[in-house]
């Protein structure tokens, strides 16, 4: 079986597995070409032989498709199995097949972060799992402190496609302020809420078990101070509509919650919506009549929410509707990383900021672990693996790493640079030089022809091993500058237990910058790589022979790589 149709059918059959029994040829070609990008200008190719394997593939029985998989190819099958273990997330409280609402509900204020990104996956994962529906809902409904910024919504979007989650409806809280005004009107009427009118002192009073005179003003006049406050007849602080709950709560915040207030959009217009309101809902009261009016029926979230749910009851109980299941997990974080919006924030601002924005590869935001060369699959898998538990969870830096690297590793070509360049002349008869791109596709590979005289890179460092095999190529000995032909047998490299080190010719070598990741720091290490290093563009992810997985941030005259991890 030629290489490349070992490849398209071991797709086919793992696409056929996953398909009950059908494997699609165009499914297979992308799915091949996502995984090794390389292939790209054969595609057409692969996808005539994709048609003919498919054929063959789909008229096997799913059994023995699974027995071929399995048999001929039991990495990939493994691979699915352990997928497959993984997604076994525990059952979803009172959840019924294709009734599931799940929503994930974002503030467009700032880039999402890995912590984030928990409630975003499960609920993906969920409604998955449950044929149910997935609502995006943009919550920015507060112009004046957690202000919107326009490219958050899309940078949002962007991420979470990334992830691979996939929503069925998309809402801007911004945009429906009319159905919050709407509930607020019916909770006055029937008496569950008040406009307060004491300012300060209204919130005094009910630190102090009491509450201001006017929540027992009648529904009229209530609805009236209602119409007032949209007219735009207060000022900033002025008025405040209130949930009527029990102004002696043991807990302090539960008491009359604030569920709309004045804010001056002159002052601090919206992005989306300008200055066109004056009166704007608390994060409480929005989010109780959008999952109710939205048909939400489980939500997931941090567990900071706790004491909000126990707020947004009381929206529930008023107005009749039937809560949903509440689910609360613990917070995520990932070591070393900062995710915290406000610090990043602060760090962006610094005078003379040496970092490179929301996804400077040292911060934990979804984009900057794309950017560092993290795969989706590989967060993914790491928050599930977390699950709907409820304390907190610190994925380590070295967890991810290896997570990811399980997964780069087949996918990744492997390219030679010296980071640490020392020119040397190869001295001997020609040799060609055969070098896969991958251990795992020998036939797929680069040639070069070294003859006496020609110049090659060698990390510096290296030359101090005084004999070692140039991968791919033939046995060396250091003699000053030069390195000498012993001889080309792999045979004899084995016997001798040479080291086998990367090398770099150097006519058509490409100058590449590396940056590093440390901490807060960003290191950056300059050096040269082979000429293969130009079939990669933009995104590309590598492996650099002995150093480590890269992902490709500039592809032009000279490369810039970000350094993903070992
Ligand atoms: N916008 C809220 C947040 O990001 C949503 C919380 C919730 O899911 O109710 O924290």
């Amino acid at each position: 079986m030629s290489e490349l149709r070992g490849l398209v059918k071991a797709y086919a059959l793992k696409n056929a597995v996953k398909h009950g029994g059908k494997a699609k040829p165009e499914s297979v070609l992308a799915m091949i070409l996502g995984d090794h990008p390389h292939l790209r200008p054969h595609a057409r190719q692969i996808l005539e032989l994709a048609r003919e394997v498919a054929a063959e593939v789909n008229s096997m029985s799913q059994e023995e498709q699974k027995e071929a998989l399995l048999r001929e190819f039991p990495e990939l099958a493994e691979e699915e199995k352990k997928r497959e273990e993984r997604r076994a997330l525990q059952p979803l409280p009172k959840a019924e097949e294709g009734k599931v609402v799940l929503r994930f509900a974002p503030n467009p204020d700032f880039y999402i972060h890995l912590g984030n990104a928990r409630p975003a996956i499960l609920c993906d994962e969920y409604a998955k799992a449950y044929k149910g529906r997935m609502i995006l809902r943009f919550e920015d409904t507060d112009p004046r402190t957690k202000t919107p910024i326009k490219e958050a919504y899309e940078a949002i979007r962007e991420d979470l496609r990334w992830l691979g989650v996939v929503w069925h409806e998309e809402y801007v809280q911004s945009m429906r302020l009319e159905a919050y005004y709407s509930v607020a009107r019916e909770m006055l009427r029937r008496g569950c809420a008040y406009i307060d009118l004491c300012k300060e002192e209204g919130k005094r009073m009910l630190a102090q078990g009491s509450y201001c005179p006017t929540r027992d003003k009648e529904p009229e006049w209530q609805l009236e101070h209602f119409d007032k406050m949209v007219e735009g007849h207060y000022r900033e602080g002025e008025a405040l509509l209130r949930i009527k709950t029990d102004p002696r709560h043991p807990n302090p915040s539960m008491r009359d919650w604030a569920a709309m207030r004045i804010i001056d959009t002159e002052k601090h217009p919206h992005p989306i919506v300008g200055s066109k309101y004056f009166v704007w809902p608390l994060y409480n009261f929005s989010v109780s009549v959008d999952d109710a009016l939205m048909g939400v029926t489980h939500v997931i979230r941090g567990r900071e929410h706790e004491v909000n749910t126990e707020k947004q009851l009381y929206v529930y109980k008023c107005m009749g509707w039937r809560p949903p299941v509440f689910i609360h997990t613990g917070r995520l974080k990932l070591e070393g990383f900062i995710l915290s919006k406000s610090k990043i924030r602060e760090l962006l601002s610094r005078r003379g900021s040496e970092f490179l924005g929301p996804d400077d590869p040292r911060f934990g935001t979804i984009a900057s672990l794309r950017r560092r060369g993290i795969l989706p699959e590989t967060i993914r898998e790491l928050i599930l693996n977390v699950g709907i538990r409820e304390n907190d969870a610190t994925i380590s830096w070295v967890n991810l790493a290896a997570a990811n690297r399980a997964l780069l590793d087949k996918r990744a070509d492997r390219i030679m640079a010296t980071l640490e360049p020392r020119e040397v002349v190869y001295e001997g008869n020609c040799v060609d030089a055969e070098i896969p791109y991958h251990p795992d596709f020998p036939a797929r590979k680069r040639r070069y022809k070294l003859c006496g005289g020609d110049r090659i890179f060698l990390n510096e460092g290296d030359l101090r091993l005084g004999e070692f095999r140039l991968m791919g190529a033939a046995n060396v000995k250091v003699e000053g500058n030069k390195v000498v032909l012993v001889s080309r047998e792999l045979e004899y490299a084995l016997r001798k237990k040479l080291p086998v080190i990367q090398w770099v010719p150097a006519e058509g070598a490409v100058n590449v910058r590396v940056y590093v990741p440390q901490g807060l720091e960003l290191r950056r290490l300059e050096g040269v790589a082979e000429m293969a290093l130009r079939e990669y563009g933009q995104d590309a992810r590598l492996q650099l022979v002995r150093f480590g997985f890269v992902r490709v941030e500039r592809a032009g005259e000279s490369y810039e790589l970000i350094f993903t991890h070992e």
